[in-house]
């Protein structure tokens, strides 16, 4: 496993970004008046608001909001760009829900619907155990599985992988595995905590608002309980991410009124790491109302949640879903975390994504380079950092023909 060459006080955060930002910024003078009490805000150091988040996305020149999000990136990270050394293995696609934008679950009778023991898990990750350092692991919401499946999962891959990292478990799977146990989500991610989890995707999410909630996943967790199931691995300390599903039957303020709610959170627990802002996908789903975003809305998706999170360090371009090229384009949007390497990826390719997974670091890298970023390798906590360096012996691809099917 790779040695990590550098820390938090070289490649992480700048703690002092506020005055470097203050610094960067143009004069409010240069701006036109309507975006002027922004600039100002921004300039102040302060969180703009939900009418100003609605002023930014409804300001025709996206170049202009591109420029003020790059700016605070920049404040914040300089051109350092963030990737990891990652793979997603689904444990299960069986699923008791049905959200209408989901291409990945499947139900229990269905001919390829599955659901892996934990051997049959274990050997998904042996092939990339020398290349990667996370495990991204999410799923259905599986009917007879309770607690002691996933204390079983966690704790045998710790045993076998130690030096890889456990990220799994959206929000509803949270809920849904503490229901069939009879406990409480902050007992079951205690006990989980101790078996070896690390850290919570931010899948789950949506939109945080009940009434689209109800059209595009009925019966899922409701907005409040997405942020109390976070609000609860936070206590614990759990990391987490945190996303947004956008694109499908919301308005414009719903989505900024779905920011300030994690921002909100954040303010109280400072435990998500990243948000990952993704249109919805409608291969193999039922949404035909959906509004389906187009590049310029995807990257202005992005360039207003890097304004209005201030308090959330970092913003992932996910590959997976808005793919390479876009992705390069959301460096220079306010992104700042270029996904990962990818070794498998499901749910995605199953909604539509055509995304190539596997890439060595080197492949990987070439979209942040010639974005004219510097890639570093981050571990993924975002607290250990190296630099990317082209004799690294650890640089190769690994393209395996597992099958693909994919949630959360
Ligand atoms: S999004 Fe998750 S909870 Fe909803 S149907 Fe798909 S797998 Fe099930």
């Amino acid at each position: 496993m790779q040695t990590w060459i550098s820390d938090i006080e070289e490649c992480g955060i700048d703690h002092d970004w506020r005055s470097h930002l203050r610094s960067n910024l143009p004069t409010t003078e240069s701006f036109e008046p309507e975006l002027q009490n922004i600039v100002n805000t921004l300039r102040n150091g302060k969180q703009l608001t939900l009418e100003q988040g609605i002023q930014l996305w409804n300001y025709p020149n996206l170049s202009v909001v591109a420029n003020l999000a790059d700016a605070c990136k920049k404040a914040r990270f300089g051109n350092q760009v963030f990737f990891n050394s990652n793979l997603h293995v689904n444990q299960t696609n069986i699923c008791t829900l049905a959200c209408k934008f989901c291409a990945f679950r499947r139900g229990p009778k269905a001919k390829d619907a599955y659901a892996l023991s934990v051997e049959e898990f274990l050997g998904r990750i042996r092939p990339y155990e020398a290349v990667i350092d996370e495990v991204h692991t999410v799923g259905g919401l599986h009917p007879d599985w309770d607690v002691t499946y996933y204390e079983s999962l966690f704790a045998a891959v710790k045993s076998e992988f130690p030096d890889i990292h456990i990220k799994s478990l959206s929000a509803v799977e949270v809920k849904h595995i503490a229901e069939v146990s009879g406990i409480s989500p902050r007992s079951l991610l205690s006990r989980l905590k101790l078996s070896g989890l690390d850290s919570l995707p931010g899948g789950g999410a949506e939109i945080l608002d009940d009434e689209v909630r109800d059209v595009i996943c009925f019966g899922k967790e409701s907005s409040d309980e997405y942020i109390s199931i976070h609000r609860d691995a936070h206590s614990i300390g759990l990391p987490t991410n945190c996303t947004m599903l956008f694109g499908t039957v919301e308005s414009v303020e719903q989505r900024i009124a779905h920011l300030c709610k994690l921002r909100d959170l954040q303010d109280e627990t400072g435990g998500f790491q990243c948000f990952v802002p993704y249109p919805y996908l409608p291969d193999n789903s039922r949404l035909p109302e959906a509004q389906l975003a187009s590049g310029s809305e995807i990257l202005r998706m992005i360039a207003v949640s890097r304004l209005m999170l201030d308090n959330i360090p970092h913003i992932k371009a996910y590959r997976m879903n808005i793919g390479d090229r876009l992705s390069e384009l959301a460096l220079h949007h306010g992104a700042d975390d270029f996904d990962g390497t990818v070794g498998h990826e499901e749910i995605m390719h199953e909604a539509g994504s055509s995304t190539v997974v596997g890439y060595s670091k080197s492949e990987l890298t070439r979209f942040i380079v010639e974005a004219k970023g510097l890639p570093v390798q981050r571990n993924s906590n975002y607290t250990k950092f190296r630099r990317y360096d082209d004799d690294d012996e650890h640089d190769c691809a690994i393209h395996l023909p597992i099958s693909t099917t994919a949630g959360d």
